[in-house]
């Protein structure tokens, strides 16, 4: 086992694009640390650097305190799992996993012994002599992890292991996988657009946008407090409402009524730095049914009326849908987040999605009442996207 540390780790294609810029990052020897961001951010190449399979173009990486630096892939005592397994479709299930350790020359016995553990963990034992063809691709894919953890390797790379399965099955995996990491306890780094996936698995998660680092944190710190648009509205599913608000005479003015500013809040939106205009954000949940909270001292926020869109029924809670008019944020950072997820609902504004509980009477062409509690919104800068509050 051993801890991953990368010191303003840069690549540089030979066609110029930057993919990696500057990353630092300390990974502790038996953690597990999710890489997310959308599409063609850098989390594959990054991870490619740490596996030895892309050069590193500047910087200077880390492995159990040795530079690796210039290290073949096989030096560095690293296991990488891929969203596509290649299995051996000859090789029976026990063959498949043997294959680094036979490649690697170690004897019969602690061979048999370490598939068979290995087989264990990963609930194959009644697999072993089946091949490739037979498996249905949940299996598959714990075949490959398997192939993987046999070496007990130093440390685990997986990239995007489980984008390959269906929806159900990988719900599965995941706790196959957080399982597996828990029991071996070894230092594992994940990449996964998912960001379920990012809030569930790890210990640590580390967002990045462009190749650089948005904001590493324990999954709940970055939901919590998201330390700009970016991150706030990649983290959470539903996303967060944007909306644009107006700071004047010490209320924030916005499309869903003014709200009274507090004495902090006050003091931060007087800094010289922080414009008038400014992109609010509020989680779906932190909206409140104000029929359900009725006479509940909720401190200060603002009630709204508008009328209910349309009602989707999870069973346990509800989202509901309104249209706010004048409500649309504007922010580069908001455009980009948009561009990049595919989501653009979230650039109208006016699009307000919000998370009442089942018992939420909201009905769709109904007007309902909707509560904003003070405490529970964002106010992001629209020039620099940064989380002022
Ligand atoms: P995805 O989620 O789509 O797999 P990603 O976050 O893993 O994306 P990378 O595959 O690391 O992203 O790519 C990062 C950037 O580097 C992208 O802009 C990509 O086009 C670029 N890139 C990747 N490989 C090369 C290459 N061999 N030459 C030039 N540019 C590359």
């Amino acid at each position: 086992m051993a801890d991953v540390v990368l010191d303003k780790v840069t690549k540089r294609f030979d066609d110029g694009t930057i993919a990696v810029k500057e990353v630092d990052l300390q990974i502790a020897d038996g953690e597990f640390v999710i890489l997310v961001g959308p599409s063609g951010c850098g989390k594959s190449t990054l991870l490619n650097m740490i596996a030895g399979l892309e050069d590193i173009s500047s910087g200077e990486l880390r492995i159990g305190g040795q530079r690796v630096n210039d290290r073949e892939p096989r030096e560095r005592d690293i296991a990488m799992v891929f969203q596509s397994y290649a299995l051996y479709p000859n090789m029976t299930v026990r063959e498949n996993i043997a294959f680094p350790l036979k490649l690697a020359k170690i004897d019969k016995a602690t061979i048999d012994k370490r598939v068979n553990d290995s087989a264990k963990l990963l609930e194959l034992t009644e697999l072993l002599d089946r091949r490739p063809a037979n498996l249905s691709g949940g299996q598959r894919q714990r075949v490959a992890m398997g192939r993987a953890i046999v070496r007990s390797p130093q440390a685990f790379l997986m990239d995007e292991p489980l984008s390959n399965l269906d929806a159900k099955l990988r719900v599965q995996m995941r706790t196959v996988v957080a399982r597996l990491q828990k029991q071996l306890g070894t230092t594992m780094v994940y990449v996964t657009h998912d960001q379920t996936e990012a809030m569930t698995l790890g210990d640590r998660v580390v967002v990045l946008r462009g190749g650089a680092v948005q904001q590493v944190g324990k999954p709940q710190a970055l939901y919590d407090n998201p330390t700009n648009i970016f991150v706030a509205g990649f983290i959470g599913s539903p996303s967060m409402n944007f909306l644009h608000a107006s700071v004047a005479d010490g209320m924030l003015r916005t499309a869903v009524g003014d709200l009274p500013v507090g004495r902090r809040m006050q003091k931060m939106l007087e800094a010289p730095d922080v414009p008038d205009e400014l992109v609010m954000g509020v989680r779906p949940e932190h909206f409140l049914d104000a029929d359900l909270v009725e006479g509940q001292d909720l401190g200060p926020g603002v009630q709204f009326e508008s009328t209910v869109d349309l009602v989707e029924s999870l069973g346990s809670d509800k989202f509901v849908y309104f249209t706010i008019e004048g409500a649309s944020a504007s922010a580069a950072e908001l455009e980009e987040l948009a561009a990049d997820t595919g989501d653009t609902a979230m650039l109208s504004g006016s699009n307000l999605t919000v998370r009442f509980p089942a018992e939420s009477t909201a009905t769709a062409g109904q007007p309902h009442r909707i509560w904003l509690p003070l405490n529970r919104i964002h106010l992001f800068n629209p020039a620099t996207g940064r989380n002022l509050t």
